[in-house]
């Protein structure tokens, strides 16, 4: 295998993001210059107050939201320069979502909703997919309970469904918004274990949204977002 060479372009970089709501003379400057750089299979945490916002920063990485200011790149290109069928294209594929809140659909069982994002291009699912679903339910420890529907499975168990539903496409970054948000203490800790886990064996970057801090400093980096700016956090990484 041809051995790795450091990229000069970052993988994912945020320039100078600024997003304010409303205008004047009621507005608010949520993001006043926010800057982050991430390289592939990074795993950086960002902590801040409610109401900080952690979530309208994700949601314009992601680019479900637009900034008033600044950039956003993906190996380069900005999202800025897409258009809305290419920004589509890489939240579907590059990008992969996990929320506080699972947001599976009802009627479908586990398996059925890992698999939901595979039938966005196509009405069907292929085979390669059927097996890196199936092969990521095991993995999640969910083989048994597969055909089982979201309200018959723990919020723990929703969220495992959650996050191999992120990771079907094999996207290169996986975008946490409080994953483990509404979780118990016992299946917080064991869901931020696995996002770290699979941010390794899955060579994708994450980029995680938390309150807690024990998880924020499993992983590589941990970032606060106050006064509308990202610093890095006071407190050393434990990896
Ligand atoms: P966090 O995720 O850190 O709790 P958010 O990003 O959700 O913070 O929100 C940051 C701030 O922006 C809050 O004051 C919130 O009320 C405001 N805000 C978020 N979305 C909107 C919106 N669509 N319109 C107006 N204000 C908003
Ligand atoms: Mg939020």
């Amino acid at each position: 295998m041809a051995e790795k060479t450091e990229s000069t372009v970052p993988f994912l970089e945020v320039a100078g993001l600024t997003k304010t709501y409303g205008r004047p003379p009621v507005e608010t400057h949520v993001l006043r210059g926010v800057s982050l750089s991430m390289q592939e299979g990074d795993a950086v945490a960002i902590m801040g107050a409610s109401g900080s916002g952690k979530s309208t920063l994700l949601n314009i990485i992601g680019a479900l939201d637009e900034p008033s200011g600044g950039h956003v790149r993906f190996e380069g290109t900005s999202l800025a320069a897409m258009g809305e069928r290419e920004r589509a294209a890489l939240r579907r594929t590059a990008i992969g979502f996990v929320f506080q809140r699972h947001c599976l659909l009802p009627q479908c069982s586990a398996i059925e909703n890992v698999m939901v994002p595979c039938l966005a291009d196509r009405n069907r699912v292929d085979e390669a997919s059927q097996e890196r679903a199936e092969r990521l339910v095991k993995r999640v420890g969910l083989w048994e309970r597969r055909h089982a529907r979201p309200s018959e499975l723990s919020g723990g168990e929703c969220q495992r469904v959650a996050v191999v539903r992120a990771l079907i496409r094999q996207p290169c970054l996986i975008l946490a918004d409080e994953p483990t948000g509404s979780l118990d203490r016992k299946s917080a800790d064991a869901l931020g274990d696995l996002l770290c886990e699979l941010n390794r064996e899955e060579a994708v970057a994450l980029l995680m949204v938390t309150h807690a801090e024990s998880m924020a400093r499993r992983l590589g980096r941990v970032l606060v977002l106050e006064d509308g700016r990202l610093e890095p956090s006071q407190e050393k990484s434990a990896r």
